[in-house]
């Protein structure tokens, strides 16, 4: 690993601890680090797009973080890909510093540096285990509880104020999105703040498991039951993929029984209840069965709109109602899916000044719905309507702008919306060569990032397209 890719890498994982799974997941990770010089460190970010988004929200965090890591003020700067110069001093509207709590900007210890630098994963002196880090959002205030959730976390609150005392151990399970792993992390921060020194082990069932192959590969055993049975708490995070592992059964069960005779607190979670994981043998059902099995279910509506008020009111942003009524009623089964909604909707609307109403963010709210059918006919009669270029200008060779803009809006929507080859969509538009729709669509998709009067033209087509074919 170059020194600039463990830079950045680092400064990643301290964001990560700092910001929701999506926000990380659709900003944070994607950027990589081109080359590290002079104390300046270059980034690159997959579009545009995404880069602007970096530089309004990050830069000042990433500049902070990395020149803490670094131990000396560096400079960052960021491109798009494939772009030759970096946008830092474009002019971009409000610039918000950073979504990086001041506490945490100025709190992640020396320590907490030091450890993740000290922990290159070529080193042999490596520790077992190398636990990762709670995620500092996920807290009890920040859980909105509803009828689907009130058990679990009430459990949750409980062991968490007196570990070890009521049920043990705790057992979370709920499907994928639920809130178990923000349950299970609010525990373990709650423990934290009231003892900053207690050793709270966080570990993915996955993680335990390399773990032990590392440790076994390495002649570590010993630092690995030794280092596990330190722990004060420990949270095993979807414990379900222990399934069939009979090595890994049997070192966990040897650490769940050295932890419980301590009466240290264990908390674990799964996609479903210890009996009815496969293949997981009799005496570790009978161990996790043995305190309090908690569940959670998909929440109700009223619930899901509470969470996406409560998130929104986190991030500072003012949802209309029909906005929120519109994300809670299509993501049902998921708060995953519902928050990266949320997101995604967020973005859109913050850096094309979109308004913030369902009508214009559906598309980007819920993409998996984007593709309504639509025939090649419909589509060029919407164009040409909200363009105002009529069809027969569209299929001639006119070059007048107007004329090719609206062109070119048809073949990228063409293109998006339905399963047309290039070489029938350049038909569609009285016989137009394939590599003409190639850059058709490619202008297009770079025009909708700084051109927000064309992406609400684009948005209006899909809009009408969606009206006409969703009668309700
Ligand atoms: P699971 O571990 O069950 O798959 P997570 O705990 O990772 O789910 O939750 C997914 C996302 O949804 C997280 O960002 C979490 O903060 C959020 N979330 C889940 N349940 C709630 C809730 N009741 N209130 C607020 N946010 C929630
Ligand atoms: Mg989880």
């Amino acid at each position: 690993m170059q020194p600039g890719d463990k830079l950045w890498y680092d400064v990643q994982q301290i964001l990560k601890a700092t910001l929701t799974k999506p926000t990380f997941e659709t900003w944070i990770r994607p950027a990589h680090c081109k080359s590290f010089e002079n104390g300046e460190l270059l980034l690159e970010a997959p579009n545009y797009f995404a880069c602007s988004w970096l530089i309004k929200h990050y830069l000042p965090s990433i500049i902070g973080i990395a020149s803490k890591i670094n131990g000396q003020q560096i400079k960052v700067q960021i491109f798009a890909e494939n772009n030759k110069s970096a946008i830092n001093n474009l002019t971009l509207p409000a610039i918000k510093t950073t979504e990086l709590p001041r506490s945490t900007s100025n709190k992640f210890s020396k320590d907490f540096v030091s450890r993740r630098i000290s922990f290159p994963s070529e080193n042999k002196e490596r520790l077992y285990p190398s636990l990762p880090t709670l995620n500092k959002r996920y807290l009890f205030n920040r859980f909105v509880v509803g009828p689907n959730s009130r058990m679990a976390h009430a459990a949750a609150l409980a062991v968490a104020e007196s570990p070890g005392r009521c049920f043990n151990p705790l057992f979370i399970c709920g499907g994928v999105g639920l809130g178990k792993t923000h349950l299970m992390q609010a525990i373990g921060n709650y423990r934290l703040k009231i003892d900053p020194e207690a050793r709270i082990f966080f570990i993915s069932t996955e993680q335990f498991t390399n773990d032990l192959i590392q440790a076994i590969k390495k002649d570590g055993m010993q630092i690995f039951r030794e280092c596990y049975r330190k722990a004060d708490m420990l949270l095993v995070d979807d414990i379900q993929f222990i399934e069939g592992k009979q090595y890994t059964q049997k070192e966990f069960f040897h650490t769940f029984n050295a932890l419980y005779e301590a009466d240290c607190q264990i908390v674990i979670t799964s996609d479903r209840p210890p009996n009815q994981i496969p293949r997981l043998q009799e005496r570790l059902v009978s161990r996790f069965s043995m305190g309090l099995i908690a569940d959670i279910q998909p929440p109700d509506l009223e619930t899901r709109i509470a969470i996406l008020n409560k998130k929104a009111e986190q991030e500072k942003m003012i949802l209309s109602k029909d906005l929120v009524q519109y994300m809670a009623g299509r993501f049902s089964a998921n708060i995953r899916e519902l928050e990266g909604a949320l997101t995604r909707a967020i973005a859109l609307a913050s850096i094309t000044s979109l308004p913030m109403t369902a009508t214009s963010l559906a598309p980007v709210i819920d993409p998996g719905n984007q593709k309504v059918e639509v025939t090649p006919q419909k589509l060029i009669n919407k164009v040409s309507e909200v363009f105002d270029v009529s069809i027969d200008e569209m299929r001639s060779s006119s070059r007048k702008s107007a004329v090719t803009q609206a062109r070119q809006v048809g073949m990228y929507l063409m293109r998006k919306g339905t399963n047309l080859s290039l070489p029938r969509i350049g038909e569609a538009f009285g016989g137009k060569d394939h590599t003409t729709v190639i850059y058709a669509i490619e202008q297009v998709e770079k025009k909708l990032i700084s051109n927000p009067k064309l992406a609400s033209q684009v948005q209006k087509v899909k809009d009408l397209i969606r009206i006409e074919s969703c009668p309700e």
